[in-house]
């Protein structure tokens, strides 16, 4: 019997997010011919969006909108999305492991009473059966986890997979609009978010990260990574030393306890390479360490390393870079 299965596609600042069309491709990986995929998008005036979607290989865009879906509420999100749970009945649902899909995925999963794997880095085949790889102990061991019964939530480590691509023919999925105002009998209503780092690049999206650590001494000594990251085209990120000590705020934090990142080229400055500072960046495809010290265990996972005082180091980049860039 064919399948339907529904991502629920996360959008910020009035666009997609990257991990949106991964789910796409994640549901589409597991999809048989046959099986449909729809997408769902809350929030406010979506056309634009749900237009931009619709340019997926979807078999539906739902676009439900409210003013209670202004900003992310659990509670307004999932009696939002309640209808079009009921009446599409889906297999699988797909979001994206991010802090919105972490915190809506299970509450989706417990109204379903769905099994869920989370965190997905890949997707395998293996004969019938298909197998969610996700990494565990800090990304020390890799887990390979498979259903055994329907419905299923799963959700995606943002830039593992691959991005779903437009339908090739130029045709537009259909969308349909549902308006979902509860407001009055919402328990808890969000009256405003205040975004805590400013930078343009969501970290956990960036092709390129510049990293500081402890090494990086002061708020001040950031400067220049925020120059490299902004030539580049990239974001900021820090470890928890540099949080710590006050060089900048936590929504920097890689690691374990803080983003996980897996940009194409990941440059750390001055940190030293802690386990589970790795846990936030092993998985980036090129890492560049420029610390003093030879000994720097960060040098142990780097494909390029820098032997040297990284306020030497950092600003010979940036002019080399300018110069390339020219
Ligand atoms: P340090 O270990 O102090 O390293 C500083 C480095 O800078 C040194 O290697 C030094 O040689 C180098 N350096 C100094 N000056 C210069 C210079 N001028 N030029 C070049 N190099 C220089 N950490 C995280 O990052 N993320 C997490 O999510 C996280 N979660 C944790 C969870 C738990 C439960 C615990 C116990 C710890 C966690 N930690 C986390 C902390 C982690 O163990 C380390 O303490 C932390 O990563 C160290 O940060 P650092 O590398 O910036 O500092």
């Amino acid at each position: 019997m064919s399948k339907t299965y529904l991502i629920v596609a996360e959008h910020r600042d009035g666009k997609l997010r990257r991990v949106a069309l991964e789910a796409l491709r994640a549901a589409a990986d597991v999809a048989d011919e046959g099986d449909a995929i729809h997408a769902a998008l809350l929030g406010e005036r979506l056309d634009g969006l749900a237009a931009e979607l619709a340019a997926y290989p979807l078999a539906q865009v739902h676009a439900i909108e409210g003013e209670a879906l202004r900003h992310y509420n659990p509670e307004a999100y999932a009696r939002a999305l309640d209808p079009l749970l009921q009446s599409l009945r889906p297999d699988g649902l797909f979001l994206g492991h991010t802090a919105f899909g972490r915190d809506f995925a299970p509450a989706l999963a417990a109204k379903l009473s769905a099994g869920q794997i989370s965190d997905v880095i890949a997707i395998e085949r293996d004969g019938d059966e298909t197998l969610f790889v996700r990494p565990l102990y800090a990304g020390k061991a890799i887990e390979r986890r498979a259903f055994t019964a329907y419905p299923q939530v799963v959700t995606i480590r943002p830039s593992n997979l691959p991005a779903a691509e437009p339908r090739a023919d130029g045709l537009a999925a259909d969308i349909a609009k549902r308006s979902a105002d509860h407001a009055a009998d919402l328990r808890t209503v969000v009256r405003e978010v205040v975004r805590k780092t400013a930078g343009a690049i969501d970290l956990t999206e960036a092709r390129i990260v510049v990293a500081g650590g402890r090494g990086v001494k002061s708020a001040a000594g950031f400067r220049p990574l925020e120059e490299l990251a902004e030539l580049l085209g990239g974001a900021v990120g820090a470890s928890r030393g540099a949080c710590d000590a006050g060089y900048c705020g936590y929504g920097l934090q890689i690691g374990q306890t803080g983003k996980v990142v897996t940009p194409e080229i990941y440059i750390a400055c001055g940190i030293s390479g802690a386990i589970q500072h790795l846990a936030g960046m092993s998985g980036s495809r090129i890492i560049v360490a420029i610390n003093k010290d030879p000994e720097a265990p960060i040098f142990g996972i780097a494909d390029y390393g820098i032997v040297g005082d990284l306020f030497e180091v950092v600003p010979l980049l940036i002019q080399a870079f300018r110069k390339a860039l020219q």
